[in-house]
């Protein structure tokens, strides 16, 4: 048991202790099967017996969270009919959550799109590919002719294969030279993305799962990995339940993991910075410093020691609403852990100062040397399976291999390779929002949705809404149909899901694996490596996408990445399913990838060293006032994955959590005379949804949390258009509501 801010004492309620038990039951069936699984004799033994219900099974990867883990696919007479997890799959070794488990029933929902659609007033009626496309490229071509690329945008996912990232990213930049290029990754990882770039020189999380077992603190800060990532969860729980390590948990809501942690800092939302700060400050104080590695491998040191001088802990303590002991006793433990890690997720990607948020937690680990060596390093835990994708490969802000579009070096290697003029690349990116405002103003003219929801997933959903009816032409390209954005689009492109298409994707741990095609999509749906590439031939650009399979494609992006960060020459595809996915950077056939980054403390700088930065602590946008008194927080529930398109259509999943709830904490339930289960409002400046309550002190006084999943009941429809002003990610975590009983 332990306690809010306030002192108030959490109880278990019956859904968190059910959820909470499984967390155990992964983290014991992690630990008592680890040494087993991990030994090679299991591997003949990995693939599942065929028996009367699967006569066939296929090598993947989970579709939903980056976790990542490994599967299998079983079929019957060509029909997907389950998945198991893949014994000696390193990452999860096995075990699958129960997203994974159930995922065969996405692949056979009746909601799947089968023929592309065109609107014809206010109906979406079947039509053929080939109107389809013409229609798509007519149009394209005529805002080409008239306005240039800036009137055409795309709008891409981090849930699509690495080779259609790529070629999204080819057909935007090398073949038509727009800058309106991003995708649901900025909703969630722009900003670990911009706080590594800031602090090592390039992107890419340093370090590896296996830390994990090697750590002997932990610091989580604003992950809620039980529900969001749950095998690592389950992982992190096997960790401990070994003994030697500490764990200390950062988070306004006291998440399952505050509960079993040495030290929990209920922090106030929003004061992240302040608390690290005060870390920092504790740790240059006592001199618990690895003076050595600052020397010889950083630089700013004396900048920050200046500023987080003034930062005593009793100051953050005011700031965050935490106890300053509470403060000093973390900070002294990670600074003499022999090997530290700390991991994060949207708690920290989705605020007012993510990025700067980003850069402390890279400064704690330059201070104390606890990076590039086992079981240390600072690691951010991606939302999405494919978002590393999306940023290695070329799909959304970045070119391929971490390259800038505005340094003119890389513009220049990228256009050689792909053999169009340098001057067709754009020297600068657009931001998701800004493409949204774009299309408002209607300066951009065409916008191609793929692979993803907006209408549920973006800030402010009202507004968003009514963006989308405003493009001249809205292609959205999606496995179901109706969601709420197809419903908006002029036209609809049925789209193969995981599972029916070959390629590959990119775990949080750098970890590249392969998804081999199970099972044919269903009626005319196609893949979307197929679409975009069939669009780009037919405007013009064929030799820019002359690719027979996506392996060809990743053999280009092995050319693209070589001698970058994230260097794939030494895999393929055999290699992925035969040792079980590689890490990057492997450079050669012989290599056997590498599980961290920095080990000879050399940054991708170009002085080789890390930078240090010094920030002062800033107030959110929107904080509560008299008119809306509560802090919203939002996030994923265990059940779910990001706007249901998928696991709204798995019956065990939508069984269990039907609908959304809030969570509100005793103090402000009562004086409202709310119960669990009365349906209130909750309100913000932007709108207002009514969901159930559920009274529990897993949120402390003073806020409420609620999940986005649910179309109509989603906390974007309260979120507002407030973002980080670096890594431009929408700040989710920190608005203001008031809740009406209704
Ligand atoms: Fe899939 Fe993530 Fe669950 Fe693993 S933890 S089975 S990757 S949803």
């Amino acid at each position: 048991m332990s306690a809010n801010r306030d002192g108030s004492v959490f109880r278990l309620d019956r859904r968190s202790f059910l959820k909470l038990s499984t967390a155990t039951g992964l983290g014991l069936t992690f630990a008592s099967s680890l040494p087993v699984l991990m030994a090679p004799s299991a591997r003949a033994a990995a693939t599942p017996p065929l028996d009367a219900k699967v006569d066939r099974w296929v090598y993947s990867t989970c579709q939903f969270c980056a976790t990542g883990c490994g599967l299998y696919i079983g079929t019957r007479q060509g029909q997907p009919v389950m998945v198991r997890g893949i014994p000696d799959y390193p990452v999860n070794q096995g075990l699958l959550c129960q997203k994974g488990i159930f995922q065969a029933e996405v692949l056979r929902a009746p909601e799947r799109a089968k023929t592309p659609l065109i609107r014809r007033g206010d109906r979406l009626e079947p039509a053929s590919w080939e109107e389809a496309l013409e229609l798509i490229t007519a149009t394209f071509r005529r805002i080409l002719e008239q306005q240039g690329p800036t009137g055409l945008a795309i709008y891409g996912s981090g849930q699509l294969l690495q080779e259609e990232s790529y070629v999204i990213g080819k057909f935007a930049r090398g073949a038509i030279g727009t800058p309106h290029l991003d995708g649901n990754p900025r909703l969630c990882m722009a900003s670990a993305v911009v706080g590594y770039i800031r602090s090592f020189g390039t992107d890419g999380p340093p370090s590896n799962y296996e830390d994990l077992d090697h750590a002997d603190c932990i610091m989580v800060i604003g992950a809620n990995l039980n529900e969001a990532h749950p095998v690592l969860g389950g992982r992190l729980m096997a960790r401990l339940a070994r003994g030697g390590c500490t764990l200390i948990t950062v988070d306004p809501r006291a998440v399952q993991l505050a509960r079993l942690s040495q030290i929990y800092l209920p922090i106030r939302p929003g004061t992240d910075v302040a608390l690290l700060n005060a870390i920092q400050h504790v740790l240059i104080r006592d001199g618990l410093l690895d003076n050595a590695y600052i020397n010889a491998h950083t630089q700013g040191f004396e900048e920050l020691r200046a500023l987080v001088d003034q930062y005593p802990p009793s100051r953050a303590a005011e700031i965050c609403g935490v106890a300053a002991e509470s403060i000093e006793e973390a900070a002294r433990i990670f600074g003499r852990a022999q090997a530290a890690l700390t991991l994060w997720t949207m708690g920290i990607n989705q605020t007012n100062q993510a990025t700067v948020a980003v850069n402390q937690i890279c400064n704690l680990h330059l201070l104390t040397g606890q990076i590039g060596r086992p079981g240390t390093g600072p690691f951010s835990i991606t939302g999405q399976p494919s978002s590393m994708d999306f940023r290695q490969a070329g799909g959304g802000p970045a070119l391929p291999g971490y390259r800038s579009l505005g340094v003119e070096r890389h513009r220049r290697e990228v256009a050689e390779l792909w053999g169009v003029p340098f001057e067709r690349l754009p020297t600068s990116t657009t931001p998701a929002h800004r493409i949204f405002q774009g299309v408002e103003t209607g300066d951009i003219r065409a916008l191609w949705v793929i692979g993803t929801n907006p209408a549920v997933s973006f800030p402010d959903q009202g507004w968003a809404r009514r963006v989308l009816q405003q493009a001249e032409l809205l292609v959205v390209q999606d496995g179901y149909h109706p969601t709420e954005t197809t419903n908006y689009a002029t036209v609809v492109l049925p789209a193969a899901i995981w599972g029916e298409k070959t390629g590959t994707f990119t775990n949080a741990e750098r970890r590249v694996n392969l998804l081999r095609q199970a099972v044919a999509p269903p009626g005319e749906a196609r893949s979307d490596f197929d679409i975009v590439c069939e669009v780009g031939r037919r405007l013009g650009y064929g030799d820019l996408f002359a690719f027979n399979s996506t392996e060809d494609a990743f053999e280009e992006i092995k050319v693209l990445n070589a001698n970058r960060p994230p260097d794939l020459r030494g895999i393929t595809y055999d290699r992925l399913e035969r040792e079980r996915g590689i890490q990057w950077p492997c450079p050669a056939p012989d290599h056997p990838g590498t599980p961290r980054l920095y080990t000879d403390g050399r940054f991708n700088t170009e002085d080789g060293r890390a930078r240090l930065w010094a920030v002062e602590y800033a107030p959110p946008p929107e904080v509560p006032d008299a008119e809306y008194p509560l802090w919203l927080n939002t996030g994923r529930i265990q059940e779910h994955w990001h706007t249901l398109t998928k696991t709204g259509r798995i019956a065990e999943l939508a069984a269990w959590a039907p609908e959304a709830y809030v969570e509100i904490n005793p103090r402000e339930a009562a004086p409202l005379g709310i119960n669990s289960g009365e349906r209130v409002a909750v309100v913000s400046r932007r709108g207002r949804v009514e969901v159930m309550a559920r009274v529990t002190s897993q949120v402390a006084p003073g806020g409420v949390f609620l999940s986005f999943h649910f179309g109509e009941q989603t906390s974007n429809a309260l979120t507002g258009q407030f973002f980080d002003p670096l890594s431009f990610e929408p700040i989710y975590k920190q608005s203001a509501v008031r809740l009406e009983r209704l």
